[in-house]
């Protein structure tokens, strides 16, 4: 009985092992079946994304059987790619927007070249334009732009009393100027001609003040007489008069005839002949120019003729930026919600 209880036990024994034996084997086999599934969807989806990067664009919005280069507007008809911009991105470019309510993002480095040794010297020792130190510093494409103006200036008029008072602020100079005046003139009065730090267009190094320096007297830099050159040329070095008098509603700030900032060729020359301050003129942009309706044709008097248009980023500075293939083009962020593409077309 002991026995036959032991040959039971044994045979069940049997019976159970063989019974594990059938179950490993079946879960071997599923998640073989399973693996291949999953190894065969991936690698469809991978072939797909292929397909997509190839392609450059999503076309789900566009009807079956259209070519996007159709219905693309402008330039993007021609041919056109997908380039992801994040983050930091906004914060940087020509057109950004620094003000009261929209600060400057402090980059890690900023690479400046000073005025110092950067101006043109003459053979006859002459300088185009005269600096308040050697302390001033803008970013380098900016200062040769301010150099050709002020080059022109001279052979236009032989004036030398061109004088740049200030260029790039840290925000720790912007500090001092800003406290200092707070102190002189009270909270209200300064605020009006001179940003809190981190608000001030002066940290981007795209800014300069120009003012007169002539019989030993140094003055404010008007539009008048042999200086209204300045003004009526400035946009053909991408320049604009920042602060306008007629639109210290829109800007902020007190009218500042010496104040010029740098924003590129085509759009100070849009600017400066529609009237528009940069707020007016990205507002502008944002509104009526996105990528995917019509862009902004814009036709320079040095013959060169740009293609502008918006691109809205999400909350974080991300943006996929379709671009023109075949066109020299760039890309600004605007520091306050998307991004601007230039693209030179002629
Ligand atoms: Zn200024």
């Amino acid at each position: 009985m002991n026995y036959g209880h032991m040959g039971g036990y044994r045979s069940r024994r049997r019976k159970r092992q063989k019974m594990i034996k059938t179950i490993v084997l079946s879960l071997i086999v599923v998640a073989i079946i399973v693996l291949s599934t999953v190894f065969l969807i991936s690698l469809r989806n991978r072939s797909e994304r292929v397909e997509d990067t190839v392609q450059t664009t999503d076309t789900s919005s566009l009807p079956p059987d259209t070519d996007p280069a159709d219905t693309a507007p402008g330039v993007l008809g021609e041919g056109f790619i997908t380039k992801s911009f994040a983050g930091e991105e906004l914060n940087r470019g020509d057109l950004i927007l620094v003000r009261a309510g929209a600060p400057y993002v402090f980059p890690d480095d900023i690479e400046l070249k000073d005025l110092y040794t950067g101006r043109k010297k003459y053979d006859n020792g002459a300088r185009a334009y005269q600096i308040s130190t050697t302390d001033l510093y803008l970013e380098e494409s900016v200062l040769e732009k301010l150099n050709g103006l002020a080059e022109e200036f001279y052979e236009a008029t032989g004036e030398r009393g061109l004088l740049v008072k200030s260029a790039y602020r840290s925000y720790e100079s912007q500090k001092e100027l800003y406290d200092y005046r707070v102190e002189r003139d009270g909270e209200e009065e300064a605020a009006k001609y001179v940003a809190k730090p981190s608000e001030s267009e002066h940290h981007t190094a795209l800014a300069f003040d120009m003012s007169v320096y002539k019989d030993g007297v140094n003055t404010y830099i008007q539009d008048e007489e042999e200086y209204l050159w300045i003004y009526e040329n400035a946009h053909k070095y991408g320049f604009v008069l920042r602060y306008p008098e007629e639109k210290t509603e829109i800007t902020g700030i007190a009218y500042e005839a010496w104040h010029f900032r740098y924003v590129g060729v085509p759009h100070a020359y849009y600017m400066y002949t529609e009237g528009l301050v940069l707020e007016e003129y990205l507002e502008l942009l944002m509104t009526n120019y996105l990528y995917n309706e019509s862009h902004l044709k814009i036709d320079c008097d040095d013959g060169n003729s740009y293609e502008i248009y918006y691109v809205t980023a999400d909350d974080y500075g991300n943006a996929e930026i379709i671009l023109p293939t075949g066109f020299e083009y760039s890309v600004s962020g605007d520091n306050i919600g998307g991004y601007v593409v230039t693209v030179k077309i002629s």
